[in-house]
């Protein structure tokens, strides 16, 4: 059981601060071995029995990870659901995953005890920030259960919806082993230890945020500070205080848009990690030459936790996400025959080893067809491995535009775009076409005050001379920012389902 790796430290070292809030709450290891006890108690007597999925949708606390360790002390499967999911989309996930509790948030729990009914969720109960709720109370009410179920390793800890960026969201089972695994192997790379403190801005409904951030700081015994969401200004206030953030590649930028960003206010921090989306080279070595850090990027995905990393110690090679965590296994694969691809070659990146999960929820057909017989996952990333083993993400198999018959990937152009004066990012993808299957386009954005330094011409004619023809764009705009969901993640579906009619 998972949890017994966290364990450790709140017997170690019960009166230090293992979690604490902007807003002033605060645990240490102690009282959170004795709250997620209460917990415990509370979902055994609302008949959590090991194995039950518990789905939970509220907003960021303390209490979220409380609730987090005691599904696990049960032995139940936690069930993290997205705050920005609505109705409709909560039917769908109840339904699909059938768990037996669902915690809402106080002021949602009417309409959720309707939707549970008509879901056939036997109990549903909130959870809210101020220690409030149907089921905090009834925790208070609880003498705490120091009995932790035990759970074999490949039992499911949670399941985990992917982020819906290439179609419906799938239900990752997550088994006990998947976690305790990688967290080791992060621990490991990043030297992580008990000193450490982590400044955690991201949402705890997604890999990043709760595997990766939480059980690190778990497995370790170091501590962290829960901001409600991404507040850069927040962040550098903590930062005298803090030795880790783990940001999303849009943190990076909007630090850097901050005046106090620098050597100074960086000069406790030891580590930056980025992921979830791709980092741009620019704001690697902006902010390298602002702080004198090299932020670390690396790969993951909710059904692997992570797969790569850049090195602690040696080069954090800008554009690259390092190489394979110890106990994982990456390569690259031809899209269409499947041979192993030597070094330099793009292709599908798949990958091995004890982080791989068990396979999507309900979908045995579709975990089938994601897996190769000798038991490396497809990640449905394209990329290529460099001369000197470092993981290059060239964009998702899903985005690879195929025009003409031939395969362009989005990034090489995007990456020439990005190189433009005065553009500050932009996405490459493929809308249908009448002659060519997919015709590419552009959507380009620039910097504040660079606004008239470019136009669609002048793109078409700096792109004529470096790029194969049938890769050129045949159109280019001009927006003000690319849709993003809430992990950074550039939502190239709906740039493709805006410009569907563009050639029709
Ligand atoms: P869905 O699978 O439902 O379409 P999703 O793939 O966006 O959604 P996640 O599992 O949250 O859901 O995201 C994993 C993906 O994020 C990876 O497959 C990869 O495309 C992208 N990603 C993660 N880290 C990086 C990174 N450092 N650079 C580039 N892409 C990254
Ligand atoms: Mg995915």
């Amino acid at each position: 059981n998972l949890y017994l790796q966290f364990a450790r430290n709140f017997d170690e070292r019960p009166d230090t601060t293992f979690l604490d809030t902007v807003e002033g709450h605060c645990y240490t290891f102690a009282q959170t071995r004795t709250a997620a006890g209460q917990m415990a108690s509370a979902l055994r007597e609302l008949g959590v029995a090991p194995g039950d999925r518990v789905a939970v949708q509220i907003d960021k606390s303390c209490e979220t990870v409380i609730l987090y360790l005691a599904c696990l002390q049960v032995g139940a499967v936690y069930l993290p659901l997205n705050t920005a999911y609505t109705g409709e989309e909560i039917r769908y996930f109840l339904g699909d995953a059938g768990p037996h509790l669902y915690v809402c948030q106080p002021k949602a729990l009417e309409t959720a005890r309707e939707l549970g009914k008509q879901c056939g969720v036997p109990r549903i109960e909130s959870l809210g920030t101020e220690q409030d709720g149907s089921l905090m109370e009834q925790a208070r009410q609880c003498s705490a259960s120091h009995e932790v179920e035990p759970r074999a390793a490949d039992d499911l800890a949670a399941i985990l919806y992917t982020s819906g960026t290439t179609g419906r969201s799938k239900g990752a089972m997550l088994t006990h082993a998947n976690l305790a695994s990688n967290c080791q192997a992060l621990a490991e790379t990043w030297r992580f230890s008990a000193d450490d403190h982590l400044i955690h801005a991201l949402p705890i409904f997604h890999t990043h945020g709760l595997f990766v951030a939480c059980n690190i700081v778990l497995t370790v015994g170091a501590s962290m500070t829960f901001l409600p969401k991404f507040n850069a200004e927040q962040i550098l206030d903590l930062m005298p205080r803090s030795s880790v953030l783990m940001g999303v590649p849009t943190f990076y930028t909007r630090l850097l848009d901050s005046e106090r960003l620098n050597r100074e206010t960086t000069a406790s921090m030891r580590l930056f990690v980025s992921g979830s989306a791709p980092l741009l080279s620019e704001t690697h070595s902006e902010f390298s030459a602002r702080t004198g850090h090299a932020i670390l990027e690396r790969y993951g995905m909710t059904e692997t936790n992570m797969n790569t990393s850049n090195p602690y110690d040696g080069e954090r090679r800008p554009g690259t996400v390092g190489m394979a965590l110890p106990g994982s296994e990456v390569r690259v694969t031809d899209r269409e025959t499947g041979a192993i691809l030597p070094r330099g070659e793009t292709g599908l990146i798949e990958v091995r080893g004890s982080n791989v999960f068990k396979g999507y929820w309900k979908m045995p057909e579709k975990t089938a067809s994601e897996f190769r017989e000798d038991g490396f996952f497809i990640t449905g990333d394209l990329g290529h491995i460099d001369a000197d083993g470092y993981l290059c993400i060239s964009g998702r198999d899903k985005d690879l535009i195929i025009s003409g018959g031939y395969n362009i990937y989005p990034k090489e152009v995007e990456l020439l775009i990005d190189d433009m004066p005065g553009v500050n990012e932009s996405a490459v993808f493929g809308v249908p076409h009448p002659d060519f299957g997919e015709g590419v386009c552009a959507v380009v954005v620039m910097q504040p005050g660079h606004q008239d330094s470019l136009d669609e011409a002048a793109v078409l004619v700096a792109l004529s001379d470096k790029l194969a023809r049938y890769k050129q764009p045949k159109r280019v705009f001009f927006i003000d920012s690319l849709p993003r969901n809430v992990m950074g993640k550039v939502q190239k579906k709906q740039l493709r389902e805006e410009y569907a009619e563009l050639f029709a």
